[in-house]
């Protein structure tokens, strides 16, 4: 395991190194900032039923049934037997990896193919598949913004950490960060920087942890009024939104207005890896300078061909998306019937302000020994300190009885926390 609550088995002084570690481990423990894994074990026939692995090492897994409340699955495509059988298929026929790199014997017809669909879905001219959103967002940016001198970066306060990774990885790139959402203030910084500068607008469209919705048609026409390119990432809304799942842009109608539109193959589409999809030559360069593009293994022939099934079952059964949609709705019914807060968001996300990192943790761990509901605590420096939260993703798999269930612990555990804060006062 990668946790460690007992006393380090190194000694702390033989490097300075050790001693930094176990100091900033103790003190990211007094913040109540640990990161505790559990192990769940997905049950494919049963989604969102895990299986809570209370011995890690024990195998096959024991222990108990849970039901999950913070997949990123959000359509339960992971688990879908045709997705599945899908990979199945494809490492009989192809096996186990990729080979190499995509340069070097690491590119199947399936990946070509992925990338055409990605494309198609997005309306671009092409696609490029990187190992994973995270990668896709890094080295594109990183790319883009060291490829000629001068380049300015307008970057939303709230982009993924993937993306920040990339802008600060640029280097020679300057980057301007603008409030978040706000559309009045990156006016005023696009106006402030000099004309003739490169620019580039980076932000996202559904944003995963407040769960609030960019406006892409109106960010886009600023970039355009002073010569910016722009780059979306859909990560949180691909396969979710629009008519055929190509996301918040094709919902709104504008995904022709922007240069470079991001995604993930593993959250809305339930499998692995990212992609980027933009204008040909574009792509192009990419393909052929992006570091982390180029010198990695490609995704594996199993992953490729699941993705490729589920993005083809997405885009055609929009049921899905809108039983998710139901869903949502009606545990945020249930929720307002319970009288219990929730941040109210125009998207799929429903976030449970709870304000605090040890009582967040506090109530995850209760809902989990006490209820089988697992719904993981968000903390600093995820979100800001005092605004922790537990974050549910209700999807089309969530029964009644499953949300009657979670509605009933959150306010068993939130009434005893309430009682906690004013014995505290
Ligand atoms: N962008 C955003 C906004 C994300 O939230 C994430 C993952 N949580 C990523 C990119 C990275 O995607 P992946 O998980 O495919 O690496």
């Amino acid at each position: 395991s990668q946790e460690n609550d007992r006393v380090p088995s190194i000694d702390a002084d033989r490097h300075p190194f050790y001693r930094f570690c176990r100091e900033s481990l103790d003190g990211i423990r007094e913040q109540g900032r640990y990161r505790r894994f559990t192990p769940l074990a997905r049950q494919a026939d049963r989604y969102p039923v895990y299986d809570h692995v209370t011995t890690p090492a024990a195998e096959p897994p024991v222990g108990r049934e849970v039901v999950v409340w913070s997949a990123n699955d959000y359509l339960g495509m992971g688990v879908e037997p045709a997705v599945a059988e899908a990979a199945i298929a494809a490492i009989r026929e192809h096996g186990a990896g990729a080979g190499g790199t995509r340069n070097i014997a690491g590119t199947s017809p399936l990946h070509a193919a992925l990338e055409a669909e990605l494309a198609d879905l997005h309306g671009k001219e092409a696609g490029l598949l990187f190992v994973s959103g995270y990668v896709s967002n890094q080295a594109s940016l990183q790319t883009i913004l060291t490829s000629m001198p001068g380049w300015i970066c307008f970057s939303d306060r709230q982009n993924h950490a993937s993306m920040i990774a990339g802008i600060k990885g640029a280097r020679g790139a300057t980057c301007v960060i603008y409030e978040h959402n706000d559309l009045a203030d990156l006016e005023a910084k696009l106006a402030a920087a000099p004309k003739d500068a490169p620019k580039l607008v980076a932000f996202e469209s559904v944003y995963s942890m407040d769960g609030d919705v960019s406006d892409i048609g109106a960010t886009c026409a600023l970039a355009r009024k002073y010569g910016a390119i722009t780059y979306l990432d859909e990560v949180h809304a691909v396969g979710l939104y629009g008519s055929q799942g190509g996301g918040v842009a094709e919902r709104d109608g504008v995904a022709d207005q922007v240069d470079i539109i991001e995604g993930t193959l593993a959250k809305g589409f339930g499998v692995h890896g990212g992609y980027v999809t933009g204008s040909a030559e574009l792509i192009d360069y990419l393909r052929c300078a992006a570091s982390g593009f180029i010198f990695t293994t490609a995704l594996p022939p199993s992953v490729v061909a699941a993705a490729l099934t589920s993005v083809r079952m997405v885009r055609r059964e929009g049921w899905r998306r809108e039983k998710m949609f139901e869903r949502v709705a009606t545990f945020r019914a249930k929720l307002t019937a319970a009288g219990i807060p929730f941040m109210s968001t125009p998207s799929h996300i429903v976030p449970i302000p709870v304000g605090d990192a040890d009582r967040c943790n506090e109530i995850s761990r209760r809902l989990l020994a006490d209820f089988g509901l697992y719904a993981t605590p968000i903390n600093y420096p995820t979100v800001p300190r005092g605004t922790e939260r537990l974050r549910l993703t209700p999807g089309p798999h969530h029964t009644d009885e499953m949300m009657d269930e979670m509605v009933s612990a959150l306010g068993t555990l939130l009434r005893i926390n309430a009682r906690h804060e004013e014995a505290a006062a």
